[in-house]
């Protein structure tokens, strides 16, 4: 039976030894009118304080439905949570009424969305969006409000924070936008920040000026950071450690400098290959053969046998299951060792 809000939140600055934020066994699946998606399968991971943990993976390898899971902003139905669960401080989420979520969602563990523009209302000025959440959750004056968005705006370094709190979401240029939804998402102070894709409509070096805001914001803060992309180009310098997500899957788990210097997993191995690098000037572009699999269809045993290189006639038959490398790293792959000492250092 779910229980009530108030006596089962987690306390506010950790409990013991229990990481932050921790999904165990998470499965997902929706029901569709073409049958059953099985979107996760089995993910576990965990986030500590302080942490910035990179979610990769391909559009449809899960990483977002599982932050969404964390977030409790699935619609269920269609989706379903069959088994698994996610330990915030130690409380299962998934065990708590809507009400308790709701005061955890966007409180504590908050969220930025990838499209700043259709996120934020084209109706009302920034300052007005930014100073909702302290009018809503904290019952703050409109003035008081807009005076904690013009520090917001400034903490995200928004020039004139000032004059601009009056303008509206389409008066700023992307990055601007992006700067506009960190605040927000930040306002309350989060213990966790999940960021699904914070980047991805930008350019280059405004994608590199919101990581490093979002890295100093979490040095500031002390909270732990989950960073969702399909670009492992962008993760290298911010994340501490990597979940690459493949077919709903982690097919590899590892410290940041590891999956870089030596990765474990094929699949990794493709999308390291095909980060464009300057001195490789004027060659083509390593692309992974294939397209990811079809949630309905799945390809037997490792899901990704029909795209690997390494491919063995086992692999068609059985399914990897997540080997131990070493304490803090594991890998899918049953020929995880073979794709590690294929690797240059
Ligand atoms: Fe490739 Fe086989 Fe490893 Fe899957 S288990 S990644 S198909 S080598």
């Amino acid at each position: 039976m779910k229980k009530t809000a108030t006596d089962v939140l987690p306390a506010e600055g950790g409990l013991g030894n229990d990481p932050l934020l921790s999904v165990e066994d998470l499965h997902v699946e929706f029901a569709t009118r073409a049958g059953l998606v099985k979107a996760v399968n089995g993910v576990s991971y965990t986030l500590s304080a302080g942490e910035t943990l990179a979610v990769l993976g391909e559009s449809g390898s899960g990483k977002s439905v599982t932050a969404q899971a964390i977030m409790g902003i699935l619609d269920m139905p269609p989706a379903r949570i069959p088994k698994g669960a996610i330990r915030f401080q130690g409380t299962d989420l998934l065990k708590l009424s809507e009400e308790a979520r709701t005061q955890i969602r966007g409180r504590r563990i908050a969220m930025i969305f990838q499209d700043a523009l259709s996120a934020l209302n084209p109706v009302f000025t920034v300052g007005w969006q930014i100073g909702e959440m302290f009018r809503v959750h904290q019952g703050m004056s409109k003035r008081d409000a807009e005076k904690k968005a013009v520090e917001l705006m400034d903490r995200v370094r928004i020039p004139a924070a000032k004059q601009r709190v009056h303008d509206f979401p389409h008066q700023f240029s992307g990055g601007m936008r992006q700067r506009i939804m960190i605040a927000m998402s930040i306002a309350l102070d989060p213990e966790v920040l999940i960021a699904d894709e914070p980047t991805t409509a930008l350019d280059v070096t405004v994608q590199a000026q919101i990581m490093e805001l979002l890295a100093e914001l979490q040095r500031e803060s002390n909270m732990g950071l989950i960073l969702i992309t399909h670009d492992l180009g962008v993760v290298a310098d911010v994340a501490d450690k990597i979940a690459v997500m493949y077919g709903g899957r982690i097919v590899e788990n590892a410290p940041v400098h590891d999956i870089y210097r030596r990765p474990a997993h094929p699949y990794t191995k493709g999308l390291l290959e095909s980060i464009p690098r300057v001195d490789l000037k004027g060659q083509d572009l390593y692309a992974i053969k294939g397209l990811p699999p079809n949630l309905l269809d799945m390809p037997t045993g490792c899901a990704f046998h029909p795209r690997c290189p390494y491919r063995q006639d086992n692999c068609v038959t059985s399914v990897p299951e997540l080997y131990e490398i070493d304490p803090n790293r594991s890998s899918a792959c049953h020929y995880w060792r073979e794709v590690l000492d294929g690797t240059d250092e």
